[in-house]
């Protein structure tokens, strides 16, 4: 648990014969939720769906998003989680982001008849099949949700399941049946993700012909609309067309658009139309479980630096997921090597992080969250006394497709916050816009930012460093500063005499200062 403020530098960089501000606390008591620069996004499942572990295991541990994955329960349970959430942001005063993860047309197992898991055992003997049943089938005998399955695979070749979890080599086909022998043994989930290999390479034939929205999917779509979510995460995205097609769909439907769009980078096609799938979407997720079973694993690594790089380029939120835990699914500790990958997440300045089993059906939830938490903020705090100099890195960058005249302020922004060493940044904004620019700028203290948007504030909640608040609407900047200065103060988030710059989209204005 935080005592201190994670953002508080370890020597203030200020004149010195300015006095240096008091040690104290920052943001919610006990948990430094609020002030915590990477974002953190749990996948809600069994482990934490009830409404007393939302809050306990995952909402007072930091969660900013919480994720609701359609490949699992019924609608009835994902509507109680998404109430859930939204009783706790109107309760006890949370801003937890709901995401709703489309399921696509990826080739997935059926439920083990009710099992949570099953072994399967080296040389053992599955079968896969299309046939459909109503009753439970037996142990070993696999549903596949793609009719194709059984034309498309060919004796010899290898079946992946979630990536490499465990794995089996195509022995005989029969009709609807394709038996298969276990050559890597390995824990089987239901509805685990299977990838099919030949001769080395992902074998993308019909399957890659199916639509990335399913006629499921669709029907998701429209009730995450009616139930308000703040984001539609697209699973196996390949084109920005989709992207497009699907927003202007929500558009239509819901009137305004306010629910952001994330695309899924998973596929090798994704990884072709990387830049204009980033420019159409809202936001990205790097989901390395399924890219690790569509490209070799080695790549892995060099296209998630890829793709935050370029995110944050094109000032859109990047979710690093997957596997980031995985131990702690089974284990109260991660392993080193967990961690290590958490923290080069971090110092990639990804906007988020993302937990999946660990949180949805894992032993250790609310401990997962906690390490994710506490590596998080440690890796921060040493990147930033190590390379203070780095912060706003990308400026260069940053304002050639700005559109006026917020180039002007952003240029003005990026030499105030160089040159003086601020103590935090206040923004105001109507749509967001302005605040996710200056979080994209990763800058050395927190960006506090105040919109009249109850779902501008949520969705600003997946942005790297962003500590959104709702604030009525004021023209009077004036009245703004006191009533925030003050709100602030109060928190014991900022204090007397400390610098800030404050910026409005909507008065275009800047201006540096004192807090009074
Ligand atoms: P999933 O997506 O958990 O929906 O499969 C994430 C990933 O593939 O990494
Ligand atoms: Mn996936």
């Amino acid at each position: 648990m935080a005592s201190t403020c994670p953002w508080r530098r370890r020597t203030p960089r200020r004149p010195s014969t300015w006095t240096p501000p008091r040690r104290r606390s920052c943001g919610r008591t006990g948990s430094g939720a609020r002030a915590r620069p990477s974002k953190l996004v749990c996948t809600v499942g069994p482990a934490t769906s009830g409404a007393a572990e939302l809050e306990r295991s995952l909402a007072v541990g930091g969660m900013n998003v919480a994720r609701v994955n359609m490949c699992h329960g019924d609608r009835e349970w994902r509507r109680d989680v998404i109430r859930a959430v939204r009783r706790l942001n109107d309760e006890k005063g949370f801003a937890v982001a709901v995401m709703m993860d489309t399921e696509g047309s990826e080739i997935h197992m059926g439920d083990l008849g009710g099992a949570s898991s099953a072994k399967a055992e080296d040389g053992e003997v599955w079968t896969f099949t299309v046939r459909s049943s109503d009753t439970a089938l037996p142990d070993r005998i696999i549903h596949v949700n793609y009719d194709g399955f059984a034309e498309d695979v060919k004796v010899g070749d290898e079946l992946f399941v979630d990536g490499g979890m465990a794995r089996f080599e195509v022995i005989q086909k029969l009709g609807p049946d394709v038996k298969c022998r276990c050559t890597d043994p390995g824990l089987v989930l239901p509805r685990a993700n299977l990838t099919i290999w030949r001769d080395g390479s992902v074998v993308r034939e019909r399957n890659a012909m199916l639509p990335t929205i399913s006629s499921k999917d669709w029907l998701d779509i429209d009730f995450g609309i009616a139930e308000g979510v703040d984001f539609i995460a697209v699973s196996f995205v390949k084109s920005a067309e989709v992207i497009n097609h699907l927003k202007s769909y929500i558009t239509a439907r819901s009137g305004g658009s306010d629910i952001g769009v994330l695309a899924k980078m998973e596929s090798i096609d994704a990884l072709k139309n990387l830049e204009q799938i980033i420019r159409a979407s809202d936001g990205v997720m790097v989901a390395r479980g399924d890219l690790g079973a569509q490209v070799p694993l080695e790549q892995v690594p060099s296209i998630q630096h890829r793709i935050v790089k370029m995110c944050r380029q094109l000032n859109k939120p990047v979710i690093i997921a997957s596997q980031l835990l995985e131990s702690m699914i089974e284990y109260p500790t991660p392993t080193r090597a967990e961690v290590a990958d958490v923290s080069e997440a971090v110092r990639q300045r990804a906007d988020a992080l993302m937990l999946s089993g660990e949180s949805a059906m894992g032993r250790y939830p609310e401990k997962a969250l906690s390490v994710l938490r506490s590596v998080s903020l440690r890796i921060e705090r040493w990147w930033r006394e190590e390379k203070r100099h780095e912060a706003l890195e990308l400026q260069d960058s940053l304002y050639k497709d700005l559109i006026q005249p917020f180039a002007l302020i952003y240029i003005l922004f990026l030499f105030a916050a160089n040159n003086l060493g601020v103590d935090a940044v206040f923004v105001y904004t109507k749509d967001g816009y302005m605040a996710s620019l200056l979080s994209r700028c990763r800058p050395d203290c927190p960006i506090f930012a105040f919109t009249s948007s109850t779902s501008v504030r949520r969705r600003l909640n997946l942005q790297w460093g962003l500590i959104p608040f709702r604030l009525s609407d004021s023209d009077d900047m004036e009245s703004n500063l006191n009533r925030t200065f003050s709100l602030l103060k109060a928190r014991g988030m900022v204090q007397s005499g400390d610098l800030v710059i404050a910026l409005s989209d909507m008065l275009q204005s800047i201006q540096v200062m004192n807090v009074p």
